[in-house]
């Protein structure tokens, strides 16, 4: 195959070419079957090996413990924020961390479900540049959970260690939407209750939504809930209740086995994603700061390893810069128009080749704009 540009969007996102060619090469009839994947019955044992494999390798690969389901569902991370409160809110207090436009949304949503939503704290009076300093929180008192977003895609703030809740006064679980940095990087589960994302950034197309949800937070959803969105239901049914996402999951598969054969040194699996990750941002992070010509506003501790937003100090130049990336086959570097500027997103998906690319773009630009 040829050379494909470099795609930075931040969602629906870049995907491996062996997964996009795997999918081709199997698109008519899967493994003999005379079927493609989307034509299949999803209770046919065909499609229940893909779905117990996919499941399997997503376990192993983020070393989530048996003690938590893994559902695949539907309706997004927008849908999770609907979902999340009619399952777990349990008519008490739900507290939340505000830390961009993601967890914004998250939190006004429970506004419908919740009986009280508590601002425990807000990056807004920041621009959304960090995070508050969780010593700050104003946690509340038995409070069914607290929500945050460990990766914000729009304002390119990320957690680097998940909180630990109990050390801060709380015993309420942790719920995270962790939709733009899921399988980026080892997760701490210890901390976490509930942790949900949509599959288009990294794990695959639109559709699928991953919810990786502790046992004991199973069965206690309010009585309006959905049942197709009730995870205790989903979990009884080995999430069949109501058909899944089955192309998503399948693409989600491929995506898994891919993982699972990267490697970095000594490094395997998400290991080694992750220490690719790493030298990417790091690349980017490093030519923006060394510009007089870019900035990346973000504090430094809370900088997202995915999605990284920057601005040039000329606005005027915006169009010419997008205008010029687009020619060397440098794709979707507009920033959301919330923020403005430009972002790139750095998924697991995206080569440290097409980082370089892009490095040698920003500095090629600066040098012609001077
Ligand atoms: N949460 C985060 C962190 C996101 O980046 C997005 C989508 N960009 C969403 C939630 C919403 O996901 P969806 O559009 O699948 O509902």
């Amino acid at each position: 195959m040829n050379q494909r540009p470099y795609n930075f969007s931040a969602g629906p996102a870049t995907i491996p070419v062996e997964v996009l060619e795997q999918a081709a090469a199997d698109m008519l009839n899967w493994q003999g079957s005379g079927m493609g994947v989307m034509e299949m019955s999803h209770r046919g044992k065909e499609f229940i090996s893909i779905y117990e494999q996919a499941e399997a390798d997503f376990r192993e690969l983020l070393a989530i413990p048996m003690d938590f389901e893994i559902l695949f569902m539907q309706g997004g991370g927008l849908g999770q924020n609907a979902i999340v409160p009619l399952n777990l809110s349990r008519g008490g207090t739900v507290d939340f961390v505000v830390t961009g436009s993601w967890s914004q949304k998250s939190c006004h949503e429970a506004e419908k479900y919740a009986a009280e939503v508590n601002l425990a704290a807000s990056g807004e009076s920041s621009d959304f540049t960090t995070v508050p300093d969780p010593a700050s929180w104003q946690l509340s008192r038995g409070a069914s959970y607290l929500h945050l977003c460990s990766n914000e895609t729009i304002h390119g703030v990320e957690f680097q260690k998940l909180p630990d809740l109990k050390a801060l006064g709380s015993d309420a679980p942790l719920v995270i939407d962790f939709s733009s940095h899921v399988a980026s990087r080892t997760v701490d589960w210890s901390r976490v209750g509930l942790a949900f994302a949509g599959a288009q950034k990294n794990l695959g197309p639109a559709g699928l939504t991953v919810a990786v949800v502790r046992e004991d937070l199973l069965g206690q959803a309010l009585l309006a809930c959905p049942s197709a969105f009730n995870y205790q239901i989903v979990a009884d049914h080995q999430s069949m209740y109501n058909t899944p996402p089955t192309w998503g999951i399948y693409i989600a598969g491929l995506t898994f086995d891919w993982l699972k054969r990267q490697r970095e040194g000594d490094l395997t699996g998400i290991a080694a994603i992750e220490q690719r990750n790493i030298t990417k941002a790091q690349l980017l992070y490093d030519t923006i700061d060394q510009s007089q010509f870019y900035v990346n506003k973000v504090a430094p501790h809370y900088r997202s390893r995915m999605n990284i937003p920057f601005f040039l100090r000329d606005e005027s130049r915006n169009d010419a810069f997008l205008a010029g990336a687009k020619e060397r086959g440098l794709l979707q570097l507009k920033g959301h128009k919330s923020v403005g500027g430009m972002r790139a997103s750095l998924y697991n998906a995206m080569p440290l080749e097409g980082v370089q690319a892009l490095v040698a773009y920003l500095q090629e630009f600066e040098r012609q704009s001077a």
